[in-house]
């Protein structure tokens, strides 16, 4: 069914991406308490729809893998077919190994993985999949319904791992973790928000990346020291950011991170 312009949902409609765990169930909770329609993005849907069920409000799970271009694909239509709008797309999703099993990661299983001398290409590639190519593919398939709307934002869900400045200072203690694998697409991340945000000047969709801080989830085996509460917090402020927030910038709940 096509959506005439007067059949659009009347709430604004965020997206995030792998949203049934960790940070992302929590962004999508949050806004889900300010008025939005959820989209609960997951690439396992009974995942999804198992978060969506214990969300406020209209939540509702998506399947989406952001590696696999006919499931993008499939979401995009959904989205347009199903609401007509989307307003907010938060870029999530993210690996720091390879496996695919819901196995628990340690930083120093990520540190051991990610070693420049040893990192298997393989791995490598995979972690860039996800991180790196899984958000230009998915925002480049969300873009015409975010050009729509009235005021879009797009936030992407970066590391401090992924500043050159923090990890090439001595005193950052995690500064080697994320190797040759997760820093690095964690900083092509920030390039890439860079660019999404030069060439949507003079639009009026805002595009910035963030840094949720060292969070207890799966991703490090809840070693983390912030709460997906803590953590979701700067997420949701650039979500929701009004038409005088920056576009193009990397900040946490303290501020601006350097680059
Ligand atoms: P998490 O608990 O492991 O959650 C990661 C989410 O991404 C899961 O929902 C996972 O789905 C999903 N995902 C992975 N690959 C995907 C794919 N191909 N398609 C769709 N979804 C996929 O980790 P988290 O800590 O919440 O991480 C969320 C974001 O925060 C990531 O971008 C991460 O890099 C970033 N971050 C985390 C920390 C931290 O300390 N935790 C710090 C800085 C930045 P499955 O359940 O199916 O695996």
């Amino acid at each position: 069914m096509t959506i005439l312009p007067s059949m659009k949902h009347t709430s604004p409609v965020a997206l995030v991406t792998g949203a049934n765990k960790g940070i992302g169930q929590e962004i999508a909770r949050v806004l889900a308490t300010r008025g939005f329609t959820v989209l609960v993005g997951a690439r396992n849907l009974a995942r999804g729809e198992a978060a969506a069920r214990d969300m406020p409000g209209d939540a509702r799970a998506l399947q989406l893998d952001v590696t696999q271009a006919d499931s993008i694909a499939s979401a995009a239509a959904r989205v347009r077919d199903e609401l007509g709008r989307l307003d907010v797309l938060v870029n999530n999703a993210g690996i720091a190994r390879a496996s695919n099993d819901g196995t628990p990661s340690t930083i120093d299983d990520i540190q051991r993985e990610s070693a420049p001398s040893r990192a298997p290409l393989s791995l490598v590639r995979a972690v860039f999949e996800t991180n790196v190519f899984g958000v230009i593919a998915v925002t480049q398939a969300m873009l015409p319904l975010l050009r729509e709307a009235p005021a879009a934002r797009i936030v992407n869900v970066s590391s401090g791992l992924g500043s050159l400045t923090r990890i090439s200072a001595p005193e950052f203690a995690h500064r080697r973790v994320g190797g040759v694998t997760y820093a690095p697409s964690k900083t092509a991340l920030n390039a890439v928000t860079v660019a999404f945000a030069q060439e949507l000047e003079g639009t009026r969709i805002k595009v910035n990346a963030v840094c949720p801080g060292y969070t207890a989830t799966d991703l490090n085996n809840h070693s983390g020291t912030r709460s997906v509460a803590e953590a979701a917090r700067r997420p949701v402020e650039l979500a929701l950011l009004g038409p005088d927030g920056p576009t193009g910038s990397l900040s946490n709940d303290e501020g601006p991170v350097p680059w």
